[in-house]
């Protein structure tokens, strides 16, 4: 099986960017970080605080969660019900980054993702996949923005969707989120030594999906 990896921090397009570039490839495109949103989910509704390592390693022994995908369209199912559109609520994205940087969170995720891996062809998005989830990649980009240029794309996109958005206070969550997922101690977000490196701030979204794509081929 082909299995690509791209990282990076929030908002640097590797969502978009990936799942064009499955569409051309034909391939399965993951979206890793709407496993730990479920988490995260599952951690909100159980009135938990996200961080709170005690009350959230149990709760994974009744969290069951599932990735379906129909029609190149991947659906994030909880315990049986689908959360795909709450896990994009803006709470659901600090929730994950807190639930993620737990070890044990981690450890639940993993052999879920080497599975879609070892079936299917695969660009896989997240943090660390270039570096723990799949190390034999045969192609691992690292996608990055300056942090205004993310938080702009971000504020576009949500206002589009209708939501009243604050670009401070994205930008705000933008750093707050690249400072906690670099800085905790299992599988921080950081380049793996093997990855392509791509600055998106002043490429287009075509230019950057075709910076991707033309490697591949
Ligand atoms: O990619 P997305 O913004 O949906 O990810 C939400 C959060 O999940 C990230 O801020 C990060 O903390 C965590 N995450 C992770 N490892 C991944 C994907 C996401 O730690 N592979």
């Amino acid at each position: 099986m082909i299995n690509i990896a791209i990282d990076g921090p929030a908002g640097a397009g590797k969502s978009s960017v990936a799942k064009a570039a499955a569409k051309q490839l034909g391939y399965i495109y993951v979206d890793t970080g709407a496993l730990y949103r479920a988490i995260g989910v599952n951690a909100l509704r159980h009135g938990f605080k996200t961080d709170d390592a005690e009350k959230i390693i149990p709760m994974l022994d009744n969290t069951k969660v599932e990735l379906i995908y129909t029609d190149g369209i991947q659906r994030v199912i909880l315990n049986g019900e689908d959360v795909s559109e709450e896990i994009r609520l803006p709470e659901a994205s600090m929730a994950a980054s807190n639930v993620s940087a737990i070890p044990e969170v981690r450890a639940f995720l993993l052999n879920l993702q080497r599975d879609i891996a070892k079936k299917n062809n695969v660009i896989m998005d997240g943090r660390d996949i270039g570096t723990v989830i799949l190390p034999d990649a045969q192609y691992k980009f690292f996608l990055t923005a300056s942090p205004e240029v993310r938080a702009d794309r971000r504020y576009k996109e949500l206002k589009e969707k209708g939501s009243d958005v604050d670009y401070n206070a994205l930008l705000e969550e933008i750093i707050q989120r690249d400072y906690n997922d670099s800085h905790r101690k299992t599988a921080p977000l950081k380049q793996a030594e093997d990855a392509i490196f791509i600055d998106t701030s002043n490429l287009s979204f075509d230019d950057s999906v075709e910076a991707v794509v033309s490697k591949i081929r």
